[in-house]
């Protein structure tokens, strides 16, 4: 089978094609034939080296498919189940070995493709706005890079909720998708400073959440836009790591509150995983929540994809087509 390897950290063309035997599932696994494999910014910094994994591995944290064969022990998936899954690596191939019990179900109504574009970014949108910072109908929230794949999911979510978002983009053209998810207000922040356009639109009041994926260039000036007691939730760092901070800041800004989650500690039990992936695949199916699919790429163009993602030239999901 073909994979997407990295032998050593780099740039994107540390990503090579190679020709993988077709893994055997252990006594707990299945093996799944990859209909997608999402393609999401934690696969950058896995890539570049800034997280670690063992070399050479093969990227890529989540994916869709059909099961072709399970172990000895495995009854919770069978031989032809549609299944997805997120948080372990190797999912830019043809066919990946899984542990049963990190694979869910893909219901009717979703269809595979959906599934590996939800499963990552969908689950952290959920999360963010539901437990990270719990959103309430009537607050305002925030929302960094909303054009993104998290952030259009996002700003779905918080406007289903009933909460006012304040969007910041790059470009127009992500400005109109932004508010087509239903962003109130969006700032080109590129060209105007978010901060004081923050405090304009909220009469100098602040927001109660921001949720900050961009990191080094918006983490400080997101700080004065919170009223006081509200939460940063900083979940990523598109533009780089954010240095390192001194708690007494969070006094000076208001006793606000700052958290840096990760999705794996939202879905650690099997029970919050398949709550949390059954309510995102419910939202699709539904269709209150809309997945925006533009861009798919061959495996052999997995390169090409990271260098767009990180050229911030891409709206919504990327997947790789295996
Ligand atoms: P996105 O589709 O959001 O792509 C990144 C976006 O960040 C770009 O499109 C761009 O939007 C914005 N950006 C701002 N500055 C830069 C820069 N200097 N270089 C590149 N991009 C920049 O990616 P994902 O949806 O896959 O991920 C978004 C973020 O969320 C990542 O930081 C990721 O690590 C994080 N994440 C965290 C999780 C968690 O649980 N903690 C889980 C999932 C994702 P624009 O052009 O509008 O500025």
């Amino acid at each position: 089978m073909k994979a997407i390897q990295v032998k050593q950290v780099g740039g994107p063309e540390a990503m090579e094609v190679v020709e993988l035997p077709v893994p055997k599932p252990k006594a707990n696994e299945a093996v799944v034939k990859l209909a997608a494999s999402g393609v999401n910014f934690i696969d950058v910094y896995f890539r570049e080296g800034r997280y670690k994994s063992p070399l050479p591995f093969v990227l890529g944290q989540e994916g869709a498919g059909a099961v072709t064969a399970v172990g000895a022990e495995v009854k919770s998936v069978k031989v032809g189940d549609r299944v997805a899954w997120t948080g372990l690596q190797g999912a830019y191939a043809e066919y990946a070995a899984v542990p049963a019990d990190r694979l869910v179900l893909i219901p009717q109504g979703v269809s595979d493709q959906q599934a590996a574009a939800a499963m990552l970014q969908g689950m952290t949108a959920h999360y963010l706005s539901h437990d990270a910072y719990p959103l309430k109908k009537g607050e305002t929230a925030l929302v960094h890079a909303a054009a993104g794949g998290v952030g259009l999911l996002l700003v779905q979510m918080a406007h289903n909720i009933g909460a006012r978002v304040i969007a910041t983009v790059s470009t127009e053209e992500k400005a109109k998708l932004a508010r087509g998810a239903g962003a109130h207000e969006v700032i080109l922040y590129t060209q105007a400073d978010f901060e004081a356009e923050t405090k304009r639109i909220t009469g100098g009041k602040g927001v109660d959440v921001v949720y900050d994926s961009v990191g080094k260039t918006t983490f400080e000036k997101g700080l004065n836009i919170l009223r006081p007691r509200g939460m940063m939730v900083l979940f990523g760092g598109s533009s780089g790591a954010v240095p390192p901070f001194d708690p007494i800041v969070l006094t000076q800004k208001g006793s606000i509150f700052l958290t840096r989650p990760s999705l794996g500690n939202y879905i650690s039990t099997r029970e919050e995983l398949e709550a949390r992936s059954g309510a995102v695949f419910g939202m699709i199916a539904a269709g209150k929540l809309k997945l925006r699919i533009e861009h798919t790429y061959g495996l052999a163009e997995a390169q090409q994809a990271h260098r767009d993602l990180e050229g911030r030239k891409t709206t919504g999901k990327l997947l790789l087509i295996p």
